[in-house]
């Protein structure tokens, strides 16, 4: 490929791939690999870009990191500091919140089965609000509320009707989904009038997210037109004041140079400018702004070092070069066929002399990283450097063939940090019974 840096990747004096000041096979040599590696500046610079256009818009906003695309108690612990929110999804995420000590009241909980238990973690631990996505939330919520005596902010999260163009495993905004309350089949009507009759509850707003990896403006501002009008109609009809209308994510990031993403600001500028209009066409109060970056505030800052092993070519059809992960650190190609770009870390820029499938290690022939990646004649033992892993990597990490998952490092100024040590082989046996 034609090197593309991110953030403060660089090419260093020795000729190396270099992020946040230090030098990548420094960081192979030094935690092994397969390592995660993130860019701390990036992040950075991604989350206050976020913040800073909804203060140069002068809109009330909470920006809220879905945290299921990288969940660590060091991410948590950046993100706070950045003076984000936070989702979670499982009682698994918000534990990890919890030893991040987050504050409860910036957490958003979402999911469409969430259990009782998760939902009384998240009553004890005071988060912010749940966002409640089905009739069978409702009565569960209520019921667990009521026991407790307490009660809990709420959005209710509807499905507007829309497409986005993405792959279809991503896209959730559509009314043929497993999530939420549809707009235009009266369900999200329903559900509002049940959240209103329970004094248990505090309905805050309405929350929608259309699906992930997108590149244009037109769904986002679809949606909330949409659901703007729809409160215009509820503010009549029902007495139903949204004080929070939550966006969700979805903010497209550069996998590839066929990737052509918008500045995250922009994404921002186009909802806001449909909601303002509408708000104003019908004397509704502006809502306070809520949206979710997963992908686009730590896709693009994390990249995989890998090994590289053994090579096979299978004359006239391909040559494919093994890496010490795959689908046990990088799922993604393997499910959704998603793509990556990556170089040899000691030689980014060097001429590309062929062509090459980087396959991964694990006992499954879909197990591929990169099916058609331009590269110079590598040698086992040198370092490959996959770009933009950075979401649904870790947090998607398995231990399938009984592969430890791999350690996570954050580079910044000069510095590297371990946050994540790399699993151990004992750990791997560590809730295995024997049976003698
Ligand atoms: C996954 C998800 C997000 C984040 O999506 P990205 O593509 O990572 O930005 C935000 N909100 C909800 C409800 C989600 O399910």
């Amino acid at each position: 490929m034609a090197f593309e840096s991110f953030g403060t990747m660089r090419v260093n004096e020795v000729g190396h791939l270099e992020i946040g000041g230090v030098d990548t096979l420094k960081l192979a040599q030094k935690y092994g690999t397969p390592l995660y590696v993130y860019d701390v500046a990036l992040i950075k610079e991604r989350a206050r870009g976020f913040k800073k256009t909804f203060e140069e818009l002068g809109v009330k906003a909470q920006v809220a990191y879905a945290s299921k695309a990288f969940s660590t108690v060091a991410i948590y612990q950046l993100m706070h500091e950045e003076g984000l929110s936070l989702d979670v999804v499982s009682g698994g995420e918000l534990f990890t919140a919890m030893k991040a000590d987050f504050p409860a009241e910036r957490i958003h909980f979402h999911g469409n089965n969430k259990t009782r238990q998760e939902l009384e973690m998240a009553i004890d631990y005071g988060i912010g609000c749940v966002v409640i996505d089905n009739f069978y939330e409702i009565e569960l919520l209520a019921d667990v509320l009521q026991e407790k005596g307490a009660r809990m902010a709420v959005l209710i999260r509807v499905t507007p009707g829309i497409e986005a163009h993405t792959h279809d495993y991503i896209l959730t905004g559509q009314d043929d989904s497993k999530f939420g309350f549809g707009l235009t089949n009266g369900q999200a009507e329903e559900a509002i009038r049940r959240v209103m009759a329970n004094e248990a509850f505090q309905l805050i707003g309405l929350h929608c997210h259309i699906g992930s990896q997108i590149f244009e403006t037109t769904g986002f501002k679809l949606a909330a037109h949409r659901i703007m009008e729809q409160l215009v109609v509820w503010r009549d009809s029902l007495d139903f004041h949204a004080e929070v209308l939550n966006l969700g994510g979805g903010f497209g990031v550069r996998y590839t140079a066929d990737d052509q993403p918008l500045p995250p600001s922009e994404y921002v500028r186009a909802i806001i400018a449909d909601v303002r209009e509408v708000a104003q066409d019908n004397a509704l109060a502006m809502p306070e702004i809520w949206i979710e970056p997963g992908r686009s505030l730590v896709g693009e800052a994390g990249t995989t070092l890998y090994t590289i092993g053994s090579r096979k070519e299978v004359p006239e059809i391909r040559k494919f070069v093994a890496v010490d992960g795959g689908m046990s650190d990088n799922i993604r190609p393997s499910l959704y066929e998603a793509k990556y770009d990556a170089v040899i870390a000691s030689r980014p820029l060097e001429e590309p002399d062929e062509t090459v499938a980087i396959a991964g290690k694990c006992c499954e022939s879909g197990d591929m990283l990169i099916w058609d990646l331009p590269l110079p004649k590598s040698d086992a033992g040198e370092v490959l450097a996959v770009f933009c892993t950075g979401a649904y990597g870790y947090s998607m990490a398995n231990n399938y063939n009984r592969i430890p998952r791999a350690a996570v490092v954050f580079v910044e100024n000069g510095e590297d940090r371990l946050v994540v040590q790399r699993e151990s082989y004992e750990n791997l046996v560590q809730l295995d019974l024997p049976l003698y």
